[in-house]
């Protein structure tokens, strides 16, 4: 049998770095810089330049980032933060633990937060929307600008997009503030847990800068009672490191999913994922919608390939999430295309052989699991 494919395989970007990784953390051992420092210092201001953006505050890791970004802009106790259902649970957990109150809606064909179902819900007190560049694409910025109005606070979730642009504009420079993850395995991954704030608003910046650090800049003065969610100095290397190469990684991804796409064309059943206009994807997750899905799965799993769901429960119909008191019915799509989305192997370095292999085999699965034309009747 053939080595199986991992839903994500690292090693290629990791060999790429190594002597690089080496150096540095040699350079944070030797001056004892292991919480911020001059290495992470280095790597907010690349990444700000990359971005587009005035400030970028390395945090501890996009969970925390997504509730800095609403704490610093004051969104708090009964305010109301609109984000779509079908996200990671962390954009979710972030409204809670900021205090605010969680606002869910449907999302479009294309897995990213709907504009209208914002306007339908929003409210005298809704503060914030959460846009979710959800599997590698930007969500419809100027729409949900539009959608919020002048006086609510923008969000981009961009932990599964670093490097993605709309209309130019890259992932974090569109709203009023983002949050990112540096989790290992995210298109800019760390060595461990990692995160950011981006922000043109010094105001943000500020306070962010603060919160992150027990809420003071100066050691032992306190503004206010803030967390410990700072990045560390051998963090820092490895994202500078990577962010030099994100581009061309980015690229290899796009290549990958341009090779699913035309293997794929011969199988009417699999919906490929569609890049949005004025979308360049980077391909965080190649996401695609089958029949049968969890047999589908199965049978890959079976194969050897890492196929995986993300995610195959909406944050509302999660259990920790039941005092929502939204039930099933609630965000129709987000729910269907809970049961039909499977995402397949990605990741900088995978070859077009491993990509042969994984089509080839979910062709198989389908043409075993293809449901009978006849519908049984009951009893
Ligand atoms: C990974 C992720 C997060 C959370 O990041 P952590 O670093 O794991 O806290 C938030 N939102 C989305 C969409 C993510 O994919």
């Amino acid at each position: 049998m053939p080595l199986p494919v991992p839903l994500v395989d690292l090693s290629f970007q990791h060999a790429l770095i190594t002597d690089e990784v080496h150096a540095g953390f040699d350079r944070v051992m030797a001056k004892g810089s292991f919480v911020l420092g001059p290495e992470v210092e280095r790597f907010e201001a690349a990444f700000a330049a990359y971005c587009g953006v005035n400030h970028v505050l390395g945090v501890a890791n996009g969970t925390d980032a997504l509730e800095l970004v609403l704490r610093a802009a004051h969104i708090g106790l009964g305010d109301e933060v609109i984000l779509p259902a079908n996200t990671f649970v962390a954009t979710a957990e972030a409204v809670l633990r900021a205090g605010a109150v969680v606002k869910l809606v449907d999302c479009d064909e294309d897995f990213l937060i709907d504009p209208d179902a914002v306007r339908s819900i929003m409210s005298a007190r809704t503060r914030a929307v959460i846009g979710v560049h959800l599997y590698g694409q930007m969500a419809p910025m100027e729409r949900l600008r539009q959608a919020g109005g002048p006086d609510v606070f923008l969000v981009e979730d961009l932990a599964q997009a670093q490097g993605a642009t709309r209309f130019g504009a890259r992932a974090g420079s569109l709203g009023d503030a983002g949050g990112t993850s540096f989790y290992p395995g995210k298109n800019l991954g760390a060595y461990g847990d990692g995160g950011a704030v981006l922000t043109n608003s010094q105001g943000v910046a500020d306070v962010v800068r603060a919160l992150r650090n027990h809420g003071g800049i100066n050691r032992y003065e306190h503004r206010f009672p803030g967390l410990n969610s700072r990045l560390d100095g051998l963090q820092g290397v490895v994202l500078s490191a990577k962010l030099a190469r994100l581009d061309g990684w980015n690229q290899l991804r796009r290549d990958a999913a341009r090779y699913y796409d035309e293997l794929l064309q011969d199988s009417p059943e699999v919906v490929v994922p569609r890049v949005v206009d004025g979308n360049e994807h980077v391909y965080h997750l190649y996401v695609v919608r089958v029949p049968n899905r969890d047999r589908i799965v199965d049978h890959l799993t079976r194969m050897g390939i890492s196929a995986s769901v993300h995610y195959p429960v909406p944050v509302h119909l999660q259990p920790g999430f039941s005092d929502l008191g939204l039930p099933l019915g609630s965000f129709p799509l987000a729910e269907r295309l809970s049961d039909e989305i499977m995402s397949l192997p990605i990741f900088p370095g995978i070859t077009t052989e491993q990509q042969d292999r994984i089509v080839a085999a979910l062709q198989n699965a389908l043409d075993q699991h293809r449901q009978p034309t006849i519908l049984r009747t009951a009893g």
